[in-house]
């Protein structure tokens, strides 16, 4: 028997109404998880408001229960109990999770090692590979019914938060829920088809100006880290929307020699959304961390304020200072 979840399927018996809600930016894993929880507990006859503050970015809004997200919770009333998925602080829930009165418990089930622990009832494990994993174990420890829909969101999760099986959070246990998955009749071509062989044009046109930014800083020790910019002034010309910028920093750390890659995001005159990912050498939660932010040893992100050339000087100390300085000594 899974002990983990007692205290969560005592909440779910003793509730009727609940939310459920992830982070900010949604990706895969957080949008996955949210709807697989908000599925699995409708089809108990639980009644289920499911909330993001930001817009479901349009390459997972095929996903099953998609349509059903709303995004203001003002006059939403109180909650027996809310399950927050995949995020690592509360304040990354959106302004209008924190305006709310009466959230019930807070269930808090999440895989990043920086998790606060802001919940009434905390399951956090840094060793899963998606916040979907946990979702599978809590509706296999429920006994509640895996549907094609669930699993569908729970692939979405696993598949994108492993970067399609490739990382090192890729394990035993991802592949196995996954076949389990597939084993339902999720399909992998179509989910692969329908998020990464659908992307518009315009995705295209602003990565063609991104990559010229490239700037690679070399190390003591060989070592290098490289940075891609991408400016409001780029998203207005390629007509896009921020979040097909999604995965550029993938070109960044995809260069031999290079430990860590990062991609910084224009979100509002001079304010940059910074993703960092590393080959496994530096902890990039940690270079995050100093900055509010948070995240995994090798993806993590955080935002600041300043100049485009100020925002770097800044990311740079740190990671010179912080990271590197055990090796230099
Ligand atoms: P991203 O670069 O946005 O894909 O994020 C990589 C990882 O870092 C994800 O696990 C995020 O949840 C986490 N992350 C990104 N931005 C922040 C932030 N501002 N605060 C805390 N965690 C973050
Ligand atoms: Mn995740």
């Amino acid at each position: 028997m899974d002990k983990r979840f007692d205290k969560v399927i005592k909440e779910i018996n003793r509730g009727k109404k609940f939310l459920a809600v992830s982070h900010v930016s949604p990706e895969g894993d957080a949008i996955g998880s949210l709807l697989g929880i908000t599925l699995a507990l409708r089809s108990i006859g639980k009644d289920v408001t499911a909330y993001l503050e930001d817009p479901v970015p349009k390459m997972f809004d095929f996903l099953p229960g998609a349509e059903t997200i709303v995004h203001t919770l003002d006059g939403a009333g109180a909650f027996d109990a809310t399950f927050a998925v995949d995020c690592g602080q509360k304040e990354r829930l959106g302004k209008g999770f924190i305006a709310l009165k009466g959230p019930g418990s807070i269930i808090n089930i999440d895989h990043h090692a920086t998790n606060d622990r802001f919940g009434d009832v905390n399951v956090i494990e840094p060793d899963a590979s998606a916040a979907g994993e946990l979702v599978y174990d809590l509706i296999k420890a429920a006994s509640i019914n895996m549907t094609l829909d669930i699993a569908t969101n729970l692939y979405v999760a696993i598949h994108t938060d492993t970067g399609s099986f490739r990382y090192s959070s890729a394990t035993a246990d991802a592949f196995m829920k996954a076949g389990e998955l597939v084993r339902i009749g999720v399909s992998p071509w179509e989910i692969s088809r329908r998020i990464y062989e659908n992307y518009p044009a315009r995705k295209y046109v602003l990565l063609g100006m991104v990559l010229p930014t490239l700037d690679i800083i070399n190390l003591d020790g060989g070592k290098s880290i490289a940075i891609l910019a991408v400016t409001l002034e780029m998203f207005r010309k390629a007509g896009a929307e921020k979040d097909l910028a999604d995965g550029f920093v993938n070109y960044a750390r995809g260069i031999e020699g290079v430990e860590v890659g990062m991609l910084l995001r224009e979100i509002s005159a001079n304010e940059y959304k910074v993703s960092m990912r590393s080959k496994g050498g530096v902890d990039v939660a940690e270079v995050t961390g100093y900055f509010g932010g948070g995240g995994h040893r090798n993806a993590a992100g955080c935002t600041l304020k300043g100049s485009l050339e100020d925002v770097k000087a800044r990311i740079m100390g740190v990671i010179k200072e912080k990271t590197f300085a055990t090796e230099k000594a």
